[in-house]
């Protein structure tokens, strides 16, 4: 079968590889379209310490099943299908309480290598992650359940983990659920928890941060970088956009919510500086969601007295459960992301270096590639 592999950092070749065969509990998907994202770029770019090369990139595909191994129940050979790279064991620690995000076991399931003809799932995929594609949804909109289901987990840990994201626009009542009375302070907070949301970065990650949030009926300000992108953020929805080029961020994003800050604040960008800076453009009481990962071993520092007197939340957020996949799933089904703003381009395989070379350059937010 073609392939694309990744040889060393920046370069990629098209190459004829073995087509694997799917084992006990393996499906084996004919890919249809699959999505460039930022981790491959930033291997294309500098390799990655947990993908050895070479290696074939690519995790966010769409497809139909070629063939399946002895066990696997509801997929048949045909059937088009969406899922996601990885899946969790079920019976680890973390899966044992309800945190399959952390499954010891998460990062060696995972499977790559979706710029290729083939893709081989594990069980692990098939068992939770893997869903029938309704023929309403195109294989390349599809692709996107990936990205789409650790943005519902980094939404939902800005509404300190339940609330479902509601699948109608604007619908606020769905979020009562969020104002729960504490028993400390024994007040019972009338008002949605998220009303106005700063969104720090316009990537794809945060654009789709800040479409759920939008759902939702939040007052959505986005800060990025690049008139693309801004622009992007305001065909997906963004009440207002800071250009952090040019622009004061804390001003601005203070002057827009009432010299507060922000009920919630989204790190998508992964910045060491900008985690620092991001406490402070949170109301007091607010929180903090970071979910751009920066370098293992990178320090940080936060003012103490910000943190302790102002109640201000910091939440690490990683990968999604397989709730948040189910989620995402039934949010592209009900055709509630525009699609457009997210997917720049096509190219074929042989062309995924030319895709890869523009994201390097800000130009396009993701690229769907088509073996
Ligand atoms: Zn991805
Ligand atoms: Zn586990």
């Amino acid at each position: 079968m073609k392939a694309c592999v990744l040889i060393e950092p920046g370069r990629l070749e098209c190459r004829d590889i073995e087509k694997p065969m799917p084992g006990a509990g393996e499906a084996l998907v004919r890919v249809r379209a699959a999505l460039t994202c930022g981790t491959d770029l930033k291997t294309f770019r500098r390799g990655h310490p947990m993908i050895p090369l070479p290696a074939v990139l690519g995790h966010e595909y769409s497809g139909v099943i070629e063939a399946v191994g002895p066990g696997v129940d509801g997929f048949k050979p045909g059937h088009a299908v969406m899922g996601v790279h990885s899946g969790p064991c079920g019976q680890c620690f973390f899966c044992a309480r309800n945190q399959p995000q952390l499954c010891e076991t998460i990062m060696d399931s995972k499977a790559l290598g979706s710029f290729a003809e083939f893709m081989l799932l594990p069980e692990v995929v098939v068992k939770n992650n893997l869903f029938h594609k309704p023929d309403s949804v195109s294989f390349e909109h599809a692709a996107l359940l990936e990205p789409l289901a650790c943005a519902v987990h980094g939404v939902r840990s800005a509404m300190n983990g339940d609330g479902k994201i509601p699948a109608v626009h604007g619908v606020r009542s769905a979020m009562n659920g969020v104002g729960t009375t504490t028993a400390v302070h024994g007040v019972k907070s009338a008002r949605s928890a998220l009303e106005k949301v700063l969104v720090i970065g316009a990537g794809p990650i945060g654009l789709l941060h800040l479409v759920l949030l939008k759902r939702m009926g939040a007052r959505v300000i986005v800060s990025g970088r690049g008139k693309k992108r801004l622009d992007a953020a305001l065909e997906c929805g963004a009440d207002h956009v800071i250009d952090a080029a040019v622009s004061d961020v804390r001003r601005e994003a203070l002057a827009l919510t009432n010299e507060r800050g922000a009920d919630a604040v989204i790190e998508c960008t992964g910045r060491p500086e900008v985690w620092e800076e991001s406490v402070w453009l949170a109301r007091r009481g607010g929180t903090v969601v970071l979910f751009g990962g920066c370098p293992a071993g990178t320090r940080v520092g936060f003012d103490a007295g910000r943190i302790h007197y102002d109640e201000i939340t910091l939440k690490g957020v990683f990968h999604f459960s397989p709730g948040d996949v189910r989620e995402a799933r039934d949010i592209i089904i009900d055709g509630g992301i525009p699609f457009g703003a997210f997917i720049s381009g096509e190219y074929p395989l042989s062309e995924l270096s030319i895709a890869l070379e523009r994201l390097l350059r800000g130009d396009g937010v993701k690229f769907c590639i088509k073996p």
